[in-house]
């Protein structure tokens, strides 16, 4: 594999931008490793700089599951383009994409557009706060919910791998607000219920975890904070950031069933582009500014380039039904490697819904932050490393999920095992 380019680039990027990337674990630290320079992607595959070309099980952290370029979306985005890319006035194409999401899920009546998830989240527990009067917000270990001063506590993605439980510069007097449990663990939130009465605004969880690594929720769990939302009248919002348009056409909320009151959207319905959203009962959204009195803002909300990629993404997904050959084709793979790594007597676990999936290298089952901090991050950085050498691309840490597109085939998966049996962890 040549790099020559890529370190050239990364060099001059660390002279002017913090680390040389725009998002901390864009830098491969966890995985010992320097960053590859993209120049272009296509279906499953991404070509870096120095024309190395890899199968994409990354896809630019879950959005792109129609693949890279795609033409439809493609061609969407460039008639939304020649006609201006912002106008900072309403569009009919808006209400389009809300249209769409709304339909998607039983939860959401109305839905306000953003420009990331982690936006998306702010709105929803500044709605919470607001609607129900109270401040203290429940957050799972491990969850991440954007770079949001009061959910930078126990958060995972690169926040697990950089040793930073949470961030300098986040006030102890906002991260004081921030009540924690473990995920999967009701209990611990009944309790937190119990100590905190009267005082809890909001639960907020990932109903597919995806950010301490793929952990999918207990039988009960959802069910169960649920309804303790319910009787202590503090409102319940699903992060589906990722698991929104991914597990289902409608979300881990349409698969399991339950309602929550907010949801927070984003990566998918933006097909590429930046986006957030969140939504939920009309009672509750209409309390945002301009019809109630909960401020909430932005210059590039709704913008017609992002919501048009977004509205094609979506248009895409709900015609050809992708889930259950998504879903089939992970399977595939993930029982490839077992059985493979298996032969070579590599403890791991694979976690895994849909299309959404995370090897770990551990030899205890993962529920929840502390099972997933178990696993051999160093043992991750050598797979990670030497399945790049092999033209595989995966997430740059242990703690983030896997993701197949609709591009993927039969084929990539089967080079993709190739290598795993060459492998020498
Ligand atoms: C990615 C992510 C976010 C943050 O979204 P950005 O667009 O990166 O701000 C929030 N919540 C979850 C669950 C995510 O995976």
């Amino acid at each position: 594999m040549q790099n020559r380019k890529s370190a050239q680039l990364f060099k001059k990027a660390q002279k002017v931008i913090p680390g040389g990337v725009n998002s901390p674990v864009r830098a491969f630290k966890s995985v010992d490793a320097k960053p590859i320079f993209i120049q272009k992607a296509k279906g499953p595959f991404l070509y870096d700089e120095d024309g190395n070309r890899y199968i994409d099980y990354c896809l630019s952290w879950g959005p792109m599951i129609l693949g890279h370029a795609n033409k439809d979306v493609l061609a969407d985005v460039k008639t939304a383009m020649s006609r201006g890319t912002s106008y900072g006035i309403p569009t009919g194409l808006e209400t389009q994409l809300a249209e769409r999401v709304v339909s998607a899920f039983d939860s959401i009546d109305k839905v306000r557009l953003v420009s990331s998830g982690t936006e998306a989240v702010m709105t929803a527990i500044r709605l919470a706060r607001g609607a129900t009067g109270r401040d203290k917000v429940i957050k799972f270990v491990g969850c991440y919910h954007g770079h949001v001063d009061h959910m930078l506590v126990s958060a995972g993605s690169g926040l697990m791998t950089l040793g930073a439980p949470s961030s300098p510069g986040v006030p102890n007097d906002f991260a004081k607000n921030t009540l924690l449990a473990p995920y999967n663990d009701a209990q611990a939130v009944q309790q937190l219920f119990k100590k905190y009465a009267g005082q809890i605004a909001a639960v907020i969880v990932e109903p597919v975890a995806g950010n301490m690594g793929t952990v999918p929720p207990h039988p009960s769990f959802l069910k169960k904070i649920r309804s303790l939302c319910t009787t202590n009248k503090s409102l319940l919002i699903f992060d589906e950031v990722i698991s929104g348009f991914r597990v289902a056409y409608g979300g881990a909320q349409t698969l399991y069933k339950i309602k929550p009151d907010l949801t927070t959207l984003g990566k998918i319905i933006g097909g590429g582009f930046p986006i957030g959203a969140v939504g939920g009962k009309a009672s509750i959204m209409n309390k945002l500014s301009p019809e109630g009195t909960i401020y909430q803002a932005g210059t590039l909300s709704g913008n017609p380039v992002c919501v048009a990629a977004g509205i094609a993404t979506l248009k895409q997904l709900k015609t050809s039904k992708p889930y259950r050959q998504l879903d089939k084709l992970t399977g595939t793979l993930c029982d490839g490697i077992s059985e493979r790594l298996n032969a070579k007597g590599v403890a791991h676990r694979i976690n895994r819904l849909g299309s959404m999936f995370t090897l770990f290298f551990t030899d205890t089952d993962v529920t929840g932050y502390e099972s997933a901090a178990k696993s051999d991050t160093k043992r991750y950085g050598k797979y990670f490393r030497q399945m790049l050498e092999m033209g595989i691309y995966l997430p740059p840490s242990q703690f983030e999920a896997n993701f197949i597109s609709t591009t993927h085939t039969q084929r990539h998966i089967e080079q993709t095992l190739g290598a795993i049996e060459k492998l020498r962890l």
